[in-house]
């Protein structure tokens, strides 16, 4: 991967104006370089990567800035859904994406409570109708060799921001401590996709509204045979709660617990996680031995949170950094994504034109914020009325006969399918580059 472009940087005539108190890097470093670009991306997550590849293919002057030196993610979200697929498809790319080592969900059930399928994206119309489980490492690779093709885009890994240059009001840029030393990049527009811990946020001074979910979810994984069932499935079991998604050869597991109770499952002893796993799950009796060490369980703090204006003169925020999801049918790739696209469609224009007003910053907003407070409308809901009573051991999980009567309408049985899979609306990418392929 691509790391400091030296021939690129020319020395900041200007820097002596950046006030001190927002130049200095850590221990006083002098700074080694200082970039200029239009448009400055920091975090390299779905989100950063695909607004960065769009821009750079309108021909729009682009830095990327990632923390880490590589895309090597454990347990991050792998799925790819059909509205990502689709835009993907418009960007020319979906067939060299579907060429990645991958699984396909079609449904997912919630055996032992509902018959069929609770959710069934085989029926949604669209050329891809199921979830592409795609490791994450693999896509963002992927995108970023295509960015790389494109020579308005400059990506520095092992990058990591710490300061805002902030003049007369307005975001110029970020500091970044680099491998080597410290760094600065000036843009007429800097991007926060740094993800639900958002340092660029923080540094704006921007506080999110944070919802509490009542759950963490410990994810693991356990081998899959041919003989187990395709796709993805929840179970609910004397107040325990298993996802299991279909990997080919293994089964990505999530067990969900009470929020911050963690510690008492430790406490209980792997023994006792093993035999909750058979319960839930008792094919997977003849496999669950493999779970020998609590170092082979990820645990995700579950959070959902999202800010009040997602701009501020010079600066955007998108993807987790505005809005962490909660995980309730994992789309937060999807919306990190589509808010790239949102912003892609708006900003091309005035970006080329040198004219990124708040008006156009607002407007990302507008359109990004209505689908995204739907969607964690909907999640809180499902984490209160349903997940909340499924971990409650004195609760038996039924489904009212009145869902049950619901979701034989074939109308109302494909929400799931398209909340899921496409959002409150879909996205679309827009223009059309230089090539004639349609881009950013
Ligand atoms: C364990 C886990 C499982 C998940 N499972 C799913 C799932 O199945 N499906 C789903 O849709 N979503 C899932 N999610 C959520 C999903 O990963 C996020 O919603 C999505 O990745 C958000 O994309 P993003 O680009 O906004 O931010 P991120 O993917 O978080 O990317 C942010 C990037 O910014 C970088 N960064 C952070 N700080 C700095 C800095 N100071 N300087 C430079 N770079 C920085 C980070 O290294 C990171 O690469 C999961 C999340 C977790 C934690």
């Amino acid at each position: 991967m691509q790391t400091y472009k030296d021939q690129d940087t020319r020395q900041d005539p200007s820097l002596s104006t950046i006030p001190p108190a927002v130049r200095q890097p850590p221990d006083d470093q002098p700074l080694r370089a200082v970039y200029h670009t239009t448009c400055c991306i920091v975090g390299g997550g779905p989100a950063g990567m695909l607004l960065s590849l769009m821009l750079a293919r309108q021909g729009i002057q682009v830095i990327l800035l990632e923390a880490h030196a590589d895309f090597d993610r454990e347990f991050r979200g792998d799925t790819v859904h059909p509205s990502v697929l689709e835009i993907l498809d418009e960007l020319g790319m979906a067939e060299q994406v579907l060429q990645l080592r991958h699984t396909k969900i079609r449904q997912a059930a919630l055996p032992g409570l509902i018959k069929n399928p609770l959710v069934d994206f085989s029926r949604l119309k669209t050329r891809y109708p199921y979830v592409a489980m795609l490791p994450q490492a693999d896509f963002l690779e992927y995108i970023a060799g295509e960015a790389q093709r494109y020579p308005h885009f400059q990506l520095m890994m092992g990058a990591n921001v710490h300061e805002l240059i902030i003049e007369d009001g307005k975001i110029c840029g970020v500091c970044f401590q680099g491998k080597d030393g410290a760094y600065a990049v000036r843009s007429s527009l800097t991007i926060a996709a740094d993800g639900r811990f958002s340092r660029v946020r923080k540094l704006a001074g921007i506080e999110p509204i944070k919802t509490s979910p009542p759950m963490d979810v410990l994810w693991f994984k356990l081998p899959r045979q041919p003989s187990d069932p395709e796709g993805g499935m929840g179970r609910f079991a004397k107040g325990h709660l298993l996802i299991a998604l279909d990997r080919t050869d293994t089964w990505q597991l999530g067990y969900v617990i009470w929020k911050g109770s963690f510690q008492q499952v430790r406490a209980a002893g792997l023994a006792s996680l093993r035999q909750s796993i058979v319960e839930l799950m008792p094919a997977l009796a003849d496999r669950v031995d493999k779970l020998q060490d609590w170092k082979q369980l990820s645990l995700l703090s579950v959070e959902s949170s999202r800010v009040r204006r997602w701009y501020k003169p010079g600066l955007l925020l998108i993807g987790d950094a505005a809005h962490a999801m909660s995980p309730v049918g994992g789309v937060g790739i999807n919306y990190a994504i589509q808010d790239a696209v949102v912003a892609a469609n708006v900003l091309s224009a005035p970006l080329r034109a040198g004219r990124v007003s708040l008006c156009h910053l607002a407007a990302v907003q507008r359109r990004r914020e209505i689908p995204t407070r739907v969607i964690q409308g909907i999640q809180t809901l499902i984490q209160e009325r349903v997940i909340a009573h499924g971990l409650n051991p004195q609760q038996v999980m039924t489904v009212p006969p009145l869902v049950r009567f619901l979701l034989r309408i074939p109308f109302v049985r494909d929400i799931p399918a398209r909340l899921i899979g496409f959002g409150v609306w879909p996205v679309h990418v827009r223009h059309r580059s230089q090539d004639g392929r349609l881009a950013g």
